[in-house]
């Protein structure tokens, strides 16, 4: 069988390549896991991915589907080699829906151009997640990702109507339909969302979006500390105010954005949090006058953003974060482990105390930011990669982290996905019901060519 033969016939001779520099581009994802694939195929069509799929399954040969690669967990990475199946190319806007109130896209659309897109109609796709400018709805719907608009909006999940699927086979199938609620059946939308490409490839999704809201404003609250800042935010939430973003940085995420850029305008404090409120120009005034005084009692300062323009570089100072991290030492590279838990909302204080004794225990400063408001903290951990006392110091401090988030009746990940980086925890976290997910695995994927090596599975 000659495997790179059979893929030109599909996808034509420069849709598919075995040259060693291209198959080294595609060896990784934005963690540090590594798996080189034999050859890399760029599809741009259904027919193609279900004819590539039914020649892989009867060679039992591994597909890995990626999309732009910004996966934090190795999920879009060859761990078996085989094909990567780069999607990024499927990326037409098919149909803008007002009426019906959806968009149907192929799953190489990026997040960002989908939103600037809709904008334009008065409506949005309301998942925000901080790769918003790279990654491909495909990716962003494997991996059940979200962002910054879970706590009022909730996660993608919310918002997949319905989604063609090439199967194992190479067989096509539709999960759901046009309608916003449907009763008929098992629901494999769900299950296809999340599955990380385990399950099935993504050609088309159908996508439920909403009317940007008339008015927003950010308020801004200073504590002393990351704790008093989450039990702020746990008073805020019960008060019946429902942010529709409701972020945290700590102090060093802080130090790190105004070394980035001196212009971003964030008080210096232990932690601070951002409240985004949204609705219609009154509701937020109200929702703003509440926040402050809820907070008040357990803040140093609060202040609401002066207009649009602040709002603006503030957001775009927040999505800077994770990338800004880097900047703390030059001589240390941030890794992404233990860094995507989430916790029920009333133990985020506590998980925020632990967070701070992981620190002590391990001699490793660790940067808190995140989503806050839906108990979802991202752990920033920089090292000397060629440190193998740190490695080893970093390893057993995201190992503790992702213990206590569970003991704490939480997640190893919140929206970056398990892929390969987590799945020793799925035992931990999802019990006797990690045997259910292999036995629909092993139902869907008799052969095992799809992401092998991931979920745990
Ligand atoms: C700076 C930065 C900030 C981030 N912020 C956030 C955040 O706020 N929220 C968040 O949720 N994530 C965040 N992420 C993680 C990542 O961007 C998301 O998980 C994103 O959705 C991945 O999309 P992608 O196109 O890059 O997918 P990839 O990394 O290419 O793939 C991710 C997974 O999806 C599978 N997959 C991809 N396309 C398909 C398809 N068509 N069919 C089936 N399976 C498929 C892959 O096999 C893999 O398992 C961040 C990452 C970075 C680098």
């Amino acid at each position: 069988m000659d495997l790179i033969k059979k893929l030109h016939e599909i996808v034509g001779i420069d849709r598919a390549t075995t040259s060693p520099m291209q198959l080294y581009c595609y060896s990784s994802d934005s963690s540090q896991i590594r798996g080189t694939p034999e050859c890399v195929v760029r599809p741009q069509n259904t027919g193609q991915v279900s004819q590539v799929l039914r020649f892989a399954n009867e060679h039992d040969i591994p597909v890995t589907a990626r999309g732009a690669g910004t996966g934090l967990a190795g999920g879009a990475v060859a761990l078996e080699g085989g094909i990567v199946l780069d999607l990024s190319g499927m990326d037409r806007i098919l149909d803008i829906d007002i009426n019906n109130l959806q968009v149907a896209v192929e799953p190489g659309v990026i997040h960002s151009r989908l939103n600037e897109v809709l904008g334009t109609e008065g409506f949005f796709f309301p998942p925000d997640p901080g790769s918003s400018e790279m990654c491909t709805l495909g990716g962003l719907i494997a991996n059940n990702g979200s962002g910054m608009r879970s706590v009022k909006y909730g996660t993608t999940r919310s918002y997949v109507l319905d989604l063609e699927i090439v199967m194992a086979d190479g067989s096509v199938i539709n999960t759901g339909s046009k309608t916003l609620k449907s009763s008929a059946g098992y629901d494999l939308t769900r299950l296809m969302v999340g599955s990380e490409g385990t399950l099935g490839i993504i050609t088309k999704a159908v996508l439920k979006i909403l009317p940007l809201p008339k008015a927003r404003t950010v308020v801004l609250a200073s504590f002393d500390n990351p704790v008093l800042a989450g039990e702020a935010v746990v008073k805020t939430l019960s008060a019946g105010v429902i942010p529709s973003a409701c972020e945290i940085l700590d102090r060093a995420t802080v130090e790190v954005l105004n070394a980035y850029d001196p212009n971003i305008a964030i008080p210096d404090a232990g932690a601070t949090i951002l409240f985004e409120l949204d609705g219609t120009v009154s509701s937020v005034k109200e929702q703003a006058k509440i926040v402050e005084a809820v907070c008040m009692p357990f803040a140093s300062g609060i202040r609401i953003a002066a207009g649009g323009e602040e709002m603006k570089e503030i957001w775009s100072a927040r999505r800077l974060v994770g990338a800004a991290i880097s900047r703390i030492d030059p001589n240390k590279t941030r890794v992404y482990v233990g860094e995507d838990i989430g916790v029920p909302i009333k133990e985020v204080p506590r998980m925020l105390k632990f967070i701070q004794s992981i620190s002590g225990e391990f001699g490793l400063p660790i940067i808190t930011y995140g989503h806050i408001g839906d108990g979802n903290l991202h752990t920033g951990m920089c090292i000397d990669m060629l440190d193998n006392e740190q490695w080893k110091q970093l390893d057993l401090a995201a190992d503790k982290i992702h213990r206590t988030a569970i003991m704490l009746g939480g997640t190893v990940s919140a929206e970056h996905g398990i892929g390969s980086a987590r799945s020793k925890y799925m035992r931990l976290e999802r019990g006797n019901a990690l045997d259910v997910m292999i036995l629909i695995k092993r139902a869907l994927d008799p052969r095992g060519i799809l992401n092998p090596g991931k979920l745990g599975l």
